[in-house]
């Protein structure tokens, strides 16, 4: 399978690079950077810190998209509307991992779904993906009578927040009670907040370092509390989902899906 990076040079890029090529049956397509990016031009596999590969990075996605099986996107919320759009006109699988997507890019994203298929996850390991199926079990299971909050950790530089991830648990936590999480959603506290509603989804966002990404989901009553905790320590296990999902993707059928999808959760 011929699987193309775009933003290649980036964090997540580099590593998908490197996970690609090291994954029997897989090559890498090639890859794009945004256009004067230093790593236009380059050689794809020296950017991404391993042999040279023979491909060149290029600033025109339309290419990578005619030529790829299936393309990975690890970039921008702008770029990655843009992306769907090549997608859908090539009918070229989609594996997306770009977080703080608007709901006008989102509108855009199941558009092009419906040319081809788009696997879109704000978390691409397989153990957060558990955990959400766990979160939405618990919650349901224990009803309003306990509080849910979601802490979140990551590196100082990621620019939105909360994570995608804690959102995609809020989702299942709000799934899990039968509400949408747009409607108990409580992303900010500060000041004189008054006492917390019944049925609020909370959240709390640190950020510092080169956390990978912390969260924990806890749900706090009267005289207990169950706090659900997953650590990534390495970028490699999103890249590793991503390849999956590009392998999954190969023989189905244009629609939207998840990552629960490819695991079978
Ligand atoms: P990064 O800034 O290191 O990398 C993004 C790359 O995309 C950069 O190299 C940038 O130049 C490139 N880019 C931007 N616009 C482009 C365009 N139009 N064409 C080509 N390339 C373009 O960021 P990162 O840490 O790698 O994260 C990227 C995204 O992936 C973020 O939204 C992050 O939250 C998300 N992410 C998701 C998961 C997951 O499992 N789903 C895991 C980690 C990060």
């Amino acid at each position: 399978m011929k699987i193309g990076v775009v933003g290649c040079a980036g964090r997540m890029g580099q590593m998908l690079v490197r996970e690609i090529a090291a994954t029997p049956g897989c090559t890498v397509a090639g890859g794009t950077e945004r256009v004067g990016g230093p790593a236009v031009g380059k050689d794809i596999g020296l950017v991404a810190g391993i042999e040279a590969l023979g491909v060149a990075v290029v600033d025109d996605p339309a290419v990578l998209f005619a030529e790829a099986d299936a393309v990975i996107d690890f970039t921008s919320p702008e770029a990655t509307e843009r992306h769907a759009a090549l997608a859908a006109q090539s009918e070229t699988a989609l594996i997306i991992g770009t977080t703080g997507i608007g709901p006008a890019q989102q509108a855009s994203i199941a558009a092009a779904a419906t040319h081809t298929p788009i696997i879109q996850a704000p978390n691409m390991s397989v153990g957060v993906n558990l955990l959400l199926a766990l979160v939405e079990k618990v919650a349901g299971t224990l009803g309003e009578d306990y509080d849910i909050e979601i802490v979140e950790m990551h590196h100082r530089h990621k620019v939105d927040a909360p994570s995608g991830t804690a959102l995609g648990l809020g989702r299942a936590a709000a799934a899990g009670r039968g509400v949408a999480l747009d409607d108990v959603k409580q992303a900010v506290r500060d000041g004189h907040t008054g006492p917390r509603p019944r049925g609020e989804i909370g959240f709390a966002t640190l950020r510092g370092g080169d956390v990978v990404g912390d969260h924990t989901v806890v749900f706090a009553t009267d005289g207990e509390r169950i706090e659900l905790t997953h650590k990534a320590s390495s970028r490699q296990v999103f890249a590793k989902g991503a390849v999956r999902a590009a392998l999954w993707a190969a023989d189905k059928q244009p629609g939207l899906y998840s990552m629960r999808d490819v695991l079978g959760l």
